[in-house]
């Protein structure tokens, strides 16, 4: 137990600086999270125009929660210093843990988690915030397996209670508790899942977009009222066409083909309009148009 305890206590102490690689949706929100509860963030993405966006919607968010009084002005006005921005991924060489937020594709992961391993410190956590990829595969990119974990945050980080974290085939106790003690300093509520393709909350909600996509292509009934149903119906804040839009369908979608492909199972097939639309690039609420229309 004591070991335990001085295991934590080190943990505590060694995280400040914080590196994310990838400024979408969950990287931007990810890094305003961690900078918000007094860390050193670097922000890093391929694409410059995705860290233009990123800035904007980091300060816009944060001014949005400053004005509801779920953060106070001052500690805003820190948090936008503690940012910093890049499309380097070697400004990481110093941060304690990088959590990783880029396109849900393995071998892009894998191609990233080897550049990571190489410019990481030795001590440094690699984390990737994959909806559904197993934790081993990304691991064993790397020479550190027993230093890579799951740590799944759902959107939007800053707002979302949860944090499941998902031990590969190699993480030790020591990364484990590192990040658990990390999750629940973010303010979140942690679970934990063994390592297999959509862990716990995308093994089960993700089939049942799919099912609702299949309730709109077999022509059962139309997307209000499916939306409605399981709203009213079932007490969702929203609908699971409207949720699916939110997410990403591009998103959905890849985590529907890792469910079929890692589960084996024909339950797990993408309905045929979700592929179309992501194939249309109706991609939800960010390109403002998919299964409703934004624009
Ligand atoms: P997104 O498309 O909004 O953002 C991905 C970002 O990664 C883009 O800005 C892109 O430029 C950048 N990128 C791609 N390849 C890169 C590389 N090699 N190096 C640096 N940057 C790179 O995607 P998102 O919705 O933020 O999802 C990111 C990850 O989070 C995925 O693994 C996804 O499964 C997971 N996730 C998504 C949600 C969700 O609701 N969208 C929830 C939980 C987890």
């Amino acid at each position: 137990f004591v070991h335990r305890s001085l295991n934590w206590v080190f943990s505590m102490t060694e995280i400040k600086a914080i590196g994310v690689v990838g400024g979408g949706q969950m990287g931007s929100g990810i890094a305003q999270l961690a900078a918000t509860h007094g860390h050193q963030v670097w922000l890093i993405d391929s694409d410059p125009a995705a860290l233009a966006k990123a800035t904007d919607s980091i300060s816009s968010s944060i001014q949005r929660l400053v004005s509801r009084n779920l953060l106070s002005r001052e500690i805003g006005a820190i948090a936008l210093q503690r940012l910093k921005f890049s499309t380097d991924l070697k400004e990481l060489h110093s941060a304690d843990v990088i959590i990783e937020a880029i396109v849900e594709s393995e071998d892009v992961k894998r191609k990233l988690f080897v550049e990571l391993d190489k410019i990481a410190k030795r001590s440094s956590i690699l984390a990737s915030n994959t909806s559904s990829i197993p934790i081993t595969r990304l691991a064993s990119a790397t020479t550190r397996p027993e230093q890579v974990i799951g740590m799944h945050f759902m959107n939007p980080p800053p707002i979302m209670k949860l944090v499941e974290i998902v031990r590969g085939a190699d993480t030790s106790d020591e990364t484990f508790d590192a990040i658990k003690i990390l999750a629940e300093r973010l303010g979140k509520t942690v679970i934990c899942s063994q390592d297999y393709s959509g862990f716990i909350v995308n093994r089960i909600l993700m089939p049942m977009i799919n099912e609702a996509f299949f309730t709109l292509y077999t022509g059962v009934a139309t997307k209000e009222d499916i939306d409605t149903g399981m709203k009213l119906g079932t007490n969702h804040p929203m609908g699971p066409l409207e949720l699916a839009d939110f997410i990403g369908l591009d998103v959905c979608l890849s985590i529907m083909k890792v469910l079929h492909s890692g589960l084996g199972d024909n339950k797990y097939a993408p309905c045929p309009l979700l592929v179309q639309y992501a194939d249309a690039g109706r991609l939800g609420r960010k390109r403002g148009i998919g299964v409703y229309d934004y624009r």
